[in-house]
């Protein structure tokens, strides 16, 4: 049994990206969000384009306009008007101004804007009655970002912010990352679909369709291999199967020391490398991790507990860390742990890392853990629902009380509010 930070570590070091020049397609910018680019962006032009005002007011010559006040107003002539999306037609000599609005480019001769707030408006004279600065309410050409400069990174994740980079370049496509194609089979003889009828003693594989929605939440593409009985040549003919569709595989049960399982000894005998057999948490202790050797990259299978509670625990421990490395995501791999204060006691055996689910709450004074009411066993899915975050108690740790801090995994999409 190895620690949990040790499998991380030593799985995510195994994990080769997607090839950000062969694994990589063209999306519109609808189609973007959650993809991950492949390609650098580069500012085409200066941002901002041209010099703007920030403000509606009015575009006028510094030197004009520096002894201005309220009991001293200066006098200009206006001799145009600029709103946004049309370029100005005149120039601004001494003794003029521009009436302008936010967005507007400014005129040339003008190098300062006065808000309208500040000034008097009498037909096409205008009284100024405050100084402001050289340059003020001026959004200068290029002082956001010059032309040639990069944007966006490969490897970032697109999100609103970056598609809203994006359109304003006049990018409306951008290559990113295909997306990571994840075998899943359910092994076990007691299986059977949500759709049959179910005979005493038999289980519903409830693990295949958690697993698929934990892929497609994380961008990846899941491949649903059904559920495969506990017998060796039926284990071989799916794994072969998927090896040949998959940039990844997972499986869950079968990985124990029960007499029924067998996935280990078909991983072996088709000629992959276990690099791990068990870890040291709970739930999610039988875990196993092979490599196969692939074209360009190893192939990473992941055999997961059979457990409900320990195959999504083991997910989101071990195998999200190895999808993100593998979708080509630049960085920030790695499980996701905040400091939170568990509003109950949390209890463990002390024997290996202990995962209790919850939720996760901001507060003013920061985050705190609530703790799932009812059985915290591998076996009980039913009060998982509405899970963000597990709360992690060490080795060697029995307890943690109620109102001090602890390590929690964030697994949720949102943080709960209150
Ligand atoms: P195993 O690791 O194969 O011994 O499985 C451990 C426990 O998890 C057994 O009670 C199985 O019936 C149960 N189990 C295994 N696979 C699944 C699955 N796909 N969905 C729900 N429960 C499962
Ligand atoms: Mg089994």
């Amino acid at each position: 049994m190895i620690p949990a930070d040790t499998a991380e570590a030593q799985i995510l070091d195994l994990v080769v990206p997607l090839d950000s020049r062969r694994d990589c397609e063209t999306v519109t910018l609808l189609q973007a969000p959650g993809r991950i680019l492949s390609e650098s962006v580069i500012s085409p032009t200066d941002f901002p384009h041209w010099d703007n005002s920030a403000m509606d007011g009015y575009a006028v010559r510094y030197d004009d306009i520096r002894l201005a006040t309220t009991t001293t107003p200066v006098e200009l002539s206006v001799i145009e008007e600029i709103p946004a999306g049309h370029p100005p037609a005149k120039t601004i000599e001494s003794g003029q101004t521009a009436r302008i609005f936010t967005g507007a480019m400014m005129p040339p001769g003008a190098d300062a804007v006065v808000m309208q707030e500040e000034t008097q408006r009498q037909g096409d004279l205008v009284q100024i009655c405050a100084a402001s600065h050289p340059r003020a309410f001026v959004r200068e050409r290029g002082s956001y970002q010059r032309a040639g400069e990069r944007l966006l990174s490969v490897g970032s994740v697109v999100t609103a912010t970056e598609v809203a980079i994006l359109a304003a370049v006049q990018r409306p496509q951008v290559d990113v990352y295909r997306q990571p194609r994840v075998a899943i089979l359910s092994t076990g003889n007691e299986l059977v679909s949500p759709e049959d009828t179910l005979q005493p003693g038999q289980i519903v594989d409830s693990n295949q369709y958690a697993l698929a929605a934990l892929v497609q939440q994380m961008g990846g593409i899941p491949l649903c291999q059904g559920i495969i009985p506990d017998r060796p040549e039926a284990l071989k003919q799916a794994i072969s199967t998927a090896i040949a569709e998959a940039d990844m595989i997972l499986s869950s049960g079968g990985v124990s020391v029960g007499d029924y399982d067998y996935v280990d000894q078909i991983l072996s005998d088709l000629g992959a490398t276990l690099q791990i057999r068990s870890v040291a948490v709970k739930p999610g202790k039988p875990l196993t991790v092979a490599t196969f050797k692939g074209n360009s990259a190893p192939l990473m299978y992941f055999g997961l507990p059979g457990n409900p509670v320990s195959a999504l625990v083991s997910f989101w421990r071990f195998v999200a860390p190895a999808l993100r490395k593998l979708s080509g995501r630049g960085d920030n791999w790695s499980a996701p742990f905040v400091v939170a204060r568990s509003r109950q006691d949390l209890k463990a055996g002390g024997k290996r890392e202990t995962y209790l689910w919850g939720q996760l709450h901001t507060t003013p004074s920061g985050f705190e853990f609530s703790l799932s009411q009812g059985s915290h066993s591998s076996g009980n899915l039913i009060n998982m629902a509405g899970t963000q975050a597990l709360a992690v108690v060490p080795i060697g740790a029995t307890e943690i009380a109620a109102g001090s801090t602890v390590r929690v995994l964030w697994v949720g999409a949102e943080v709960q509010q209150g």
